[in-house]
């Protein structure tokens, strides 16, 4: 967006903040409140779209339609990846999105969604909440006039959809792959040909040839664009996005016009949807693998270690350079870090030693 258009917007939010402010907490503490969230996502897409539902309509629900919240879904009242500079100047007042969709604004914001061999879901709550990372979080996003909470994931992502074995990574070379974000940065470094496309035009690029493989989320969503129909092997797993956080962002000078109760009220609507969209994900997600591997035939395949070695060695530097950025991204990236060293090694001795050990012994 045009610095112009940019600082016109703020000084818009400027003057609605200060108009919010002027009402008694009282007032506004018992007065009705029409609320805009706008969103990232298509009308009830599965997962992120309904999920973004249900934190508005939890909101509305929980204050008793005091706190009322209209949703706008993608386009509805500002483009997709408008969302952030809506809320930033006051034209929305609340978004549900990626962060990682703001990192044209600050690169730091991908340690808030996910970062290649980065947290799981359960780390990134961890780090989050206990970590020190709400605080990092809230000071990059008060340069943008913002207050953001974690609300919903995604899970481990699958690697892809791919039209060849990859067996080394060599095979990476010259490949066309949809695989936005530091993700793709990371397959390039590897000589693929990593591309930005919007989830609609993925399959029909697909189809054509125009793209050789792709990444979208996991079995839920990725059976429901159909891509089996034009591809044999779908690899795991998906390094480039572990563990996708989604996240509320509430204009600030909103936020602080809200008496105690109404701010417990949406972050507690928040939390709540961290959890409830990871538990649909996990559900729908092995309801749909089963339907892809035994309906469709799908070709379930593992990156090699020797694969995982060389992507998790180009991540480093990839992920290191976003944390070179400037001070605040040298902070977040040095917490991330130092955290994921400590949980990593709980992660494996709990999870997944558990589940290995698990499957191993009951052969599921
Ligand atoms: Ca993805």
């Amino acid at each position: 967006m045009n610095r112009r258009k940019f600082l016109t917007g703020a000084a818009t939010g400027l003057v609605a903040g200060a108009a919010a402010t002027t009402l008694s907490a009282p007032a506004i503490a018992q007065g009705k409140r029409d609320l805009k969230m706008v969103t990232t996502w298509p009308k009830n897409f599965p997962g992120l779209g309904t999920g973004a539902q249900r934190v508005a309509d939890r909101i509305t629900a929980m204050s008793d339609g005091r706190l009322n919240v209209k949703l706008y879904a993608a386009g509805e009242l500002v483009p997709p990846l408008e969302s952030f500079d809506a809320v930033s100047n006051g034209t929305a007042d609340m978004y549900h999105g990626a962060e990682y969709y703001w990192q044209g604004k600050h690169k730091a914001f991908n340690f808030f969604t996910a970062v290649p061999f980065g947290f799981t879901a359960n780390e990134l709550d961890a780090w989050v909440t206990f970590g020190g990372g709400q605080e990092l979080w809230d000071k990059l996003s008060a340069q943008f006039n913002v207050k953001s909470f974690m609300a919903g994931n995604t899970g481990v992502q699958m690697g892809g959809w791919f039209n060849k074995e990859i067996n080394t990574v060599e095979d990476f070379k010259g490949l066309k792959i949809r695989m936005p974000g530091l993700g793709g940065e990371v397959l390039r470094h590897l000589g693929a040909a990593a591309v930005t496309l919007p989830g609609g035009e993925i399959f029909p690029s697909l189809e054509s040839g125009a793209i050789d493989a792709t990444e979208w989320v996991g079995p839920w969503n990725d059976l429901a664009f159909g891509f089996y129909k034009v591809t044999k092997y779908y690899y795991q797993p998906g390094f480039h996005e572990p563990g996708s956080g989604l996240a509320c962002g509430m204009n600030k000078d909103v936020w602080e016009s809200f008496s105690p109760a109404d701010q417990a009220l949406v972050q507690a609507a928040c939390y709540a949807e961290n959890n409830v969209m990871l538990a649909e994900y996990n559900a729908k997600n092995g309801d749909s693998l089963d339907v892809l591997l035994n309906k469709h035939n799908v070709q379930l395949r593992t990156f090699s270690q020797d694969i995982m070695n060389v992507l998790g060695e180009k991540s480093e530097l990839v992920v290191a350079e976003v944390g070179q950025t400037d001070d605040l991204s040298k902070e977040i990236y040095d917490s991330y870090i130092d955290f994921r060293k400590k949980v990593s090694r709980w992660t494996k001795l709990s999870e997944t030693d558990y589940t290995t050990a698990r499957g191993t012994a009951l052969n599921i």
